[in-house]
């Protein structure tokens, strides 16, 4: 059974949860509020960010479950099923960190005429770059190329350290699709002057995030997922991410060797060969098997 969950915007500006079950897609706060009269006699929080829900540790594949099962054995879910008219945000809103990989494919290293790290590359993106599906990713006219770079995002489910490898699973909520923009010409001028390379990947909408998280529960471990870009309909990016050089649990180790976890954080894996440019006007598809399409357009300015 696969179950996705995103956070929405109704036409009236409410935020919700949503969750596609069985391809249909319904509000979950509202289920959930029916749950909790059913199970709980109302107590218990409200839910209208997966953040929040995250961050209470609820984000299972097994609540998802038992909240649509308990709810339709006693009610139609006809009513609260959505209509389409949702504005898709942010799968996660307020990231203490957002954590990425470099080199983290072989063939993308090797397209750079470099090598495969020994150990995990880890850099940091400002959470202020994230952008949702459906917004456009803007260029500015400065800092030179522009480039696409698909990637599996992790959201982290548990608050602490990860010291084994055996233990990291737990302290994945779970997967998400995101486009780490990187300002190329401006990464490889600051990497030679031996500055840090934060400002071209954190410019404004350099990082679309969702649509939608799929709870780790659904895939197996590692999950072996493939993922496709798309520039204008022609594929740009086509790997698995099965081919990862390191693999979730050891960056989770690596990571915690100088930080705390925190629920809602997201680390993103790494790109695959092929990254190219984008240009005002591109469309661009992130695809990864099991989660959905990241949609965005390029606009300038
Ligand atoms: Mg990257």
């Amino acid at each position: 059974m696969n179950v996705k969950a995103f956070t929405y915007r109704d036409d009236r500006g409410n935020y919700y949860i949503g969750v596609e079950w069985d391809g249909k897609r319904y509000n979950f706060s509202l289920l959930w509020e029916y749950y909790k009269q059913f199970a709980a006699k109302g107590k218990g929080p409200t839910l209208q960010f997966l953040q929040v829900m995250i961050e209470l540790g609820f984000f299972e594949l097994d609540t998802f479950k038992e909240v649509v099962e308990t709810v339709s054995s006693f009610r139609s879910l006809n009513d609260l099923e959505l209509r389409g008219s949702e504005r898709i945000d942010l799968p996660v809103s307020r990231p203490q960190k957002v954590l990425c990989l470099g080199r983290n494919y072989k063939a993308h290293a090797e397209e750079w005429g470099a090598t495969v790290p020994e150990e995990p590359i880890i850099f940091a993106k400002l959470a202020s770059a994230l952008t949702p599906h459906n917004s456009p990713i803007r260029l500015p006219d400065w800092p030179g190329s522009v480039e696409h770079e698909i990637e599996l995002a992790v959201i982290v489910g548990k608050a602490g350290r990860v010291h084994s490898e055996e233990e990291a699973w737990e302290y994945v909520a779970g997967y998400t699709i995101a486009n780490d923009v990187t300002a190329r010409d401006l990464q490889l001028a600051d990497f030679k002057k031996c500055w840090p390379w934060l400002r071209s990947k954190s410019f404004d909408t350099f990082g679309p995030l969702g649509p939608v998280v799929v709870p780790r529960q659904v895939f197996p471990e590692p999950p072996e997922l493939n993922m496709t870009l798309r520039v204008n309909g022609e594929v740009r990016q086509q790997a698995n991410t099965r081919e990862m050089v390191f693999g979730i649990p050891r960056i989770l180790v690596e990571i915690s060797k100088f930080a705390t976890l925190t629920p809602g954080d997201v680390i993103l894996t790494g790109t695959p060969a092929g990254t190219g440019p984008l240009q005002p006007g591109d469309v661009v598809e992130a695809e990864i098997e099991g989660i959905g399409v990241l949609f965005n357009s390029v606009v300038a300015g």
